[in-house]
């Protein structure tokens, strides 16, 4: 079983402490590897470079850096690839990202797959790239066969893997993977798992991704209020399960979305170890 943990680059003094701490903790289950967001939910692209160069000369795993592709030109993607192989890391979480509002020249890659594919031309093997996959389809798509195209033609680019926007539905999940293949793309689709820890913003985060959170989990969180510890315990059952279930389906590998906390990302890692 091959276990992943995504953070996001801290801002400050204090998160850059918490974050060293939740890293510490999380190494000690080895992990496959830590991947570092780029540039998402406004942090700066420069503390996604510094996470990513600690992580990889200090925390014993390897650090796979996302890296978006919009508003960006080839030759600033190219320094920081060749910042990043000169620094030993050869794995890379490569995407379009969201397209800012209001940008009209959104540079010189539309799509995560001109990105995946330029990578591949630039550094032949040398990375192992993973892409994002969206079970219950990318919130742009026009509709879920032609989103299912796109992600394989994304492969076909030259992707290895990919790990998948978080969901709730195991059934979103096991179908995708099954039509994936049935285009002809057997490599590894690792679910996403997002715990629940907080409702207002997960339902902030579910709304902006597509991701759905059932109703009935919906309903549950909703009575929580401010009692944030009953609604974790409860988060973690629900998480839990799905795990289980995904584990139970045949599904090995697996990738938390950790919001820089360790808990509950780590529990419910030892608890599919
Ligand atoms: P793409 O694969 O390019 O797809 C985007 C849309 O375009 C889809 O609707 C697709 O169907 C469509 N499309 C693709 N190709 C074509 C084509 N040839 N013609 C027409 N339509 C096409 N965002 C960040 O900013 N930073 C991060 O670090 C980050 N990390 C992420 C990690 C994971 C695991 C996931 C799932 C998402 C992450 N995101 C991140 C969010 C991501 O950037 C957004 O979801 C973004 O809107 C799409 O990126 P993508 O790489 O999936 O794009």
């Amino acid at each position: 079983m091959q276990l992943s943990f995504e953070f996001f680059p801290p801002r400050t003094d204090q998160g850059k402490l918490n974050l060293k701490q939740v890293r510490q903790e999380l190494s000690a289950i080895k992990p496959h590897y830590f991947s570092t967001t780029f540039g998402a939910g406004g942090t700066t692209q420069e503390a996604t470079l510094e996470t990513v160069l600690d992580i990889q000369a200090n925390d014993g795993v390897s650090a796979a850096p996302h890296l978006s592709c919009i508003d960006s030109e080839k030759s600033k993607i190219l320094a920081l690839l060749s910042q990043y192989k000169a620094a030993g890391i050869n794995r890379i979480v490569a995407l379009r990202g969201d397209i800012p509002s209001g940008v009209r020249d959104i540079g010189d890659f539309h799509y995560a797959s001109e990105l995946v594919a330029f990578i591949r031309h630039e550094f032949n093997d040398h990375f192992h790239i993973e892409v994002a996959a969206y079970p219950e389809m990318h919130p742009q798509a026009k509709n879920m066969n032609t989103d299912i195209q796109h992600f394989a033609n994304k492969m076909k680019a030259g992707a290895n893997s990919a790990i998948t926007q978080y969901f709730y539905n195991v059934d979103a999940y096991l179908r995708f993977v099954d039509d994936v293949q049935k285009l002809g793309i057997d490599a590894p689709i690792t679910p996403g798992i997002m715990p629940i820890t907080n409702h207002d913003q997960l339902l902030r985060f579910s709304n902006m991704c597509g991701a759905e959170i059932p109703r009935w989990v919906e309903k549950r969180l909703a009575v929580f209020g401010d009692d944030l510890e009953s609604l974790s315990a409860f988060g973690l059952e629900v998480v839990d399960n799905l795990c289980d279930q995904l584990k139970s389906q045949g599904v090995e590998n697996f990738h938390f979305y950790t919001m820089n906390r360790s808990q509950p990302s780590l529990t419910l890692a030892k608890n599919l170890l």
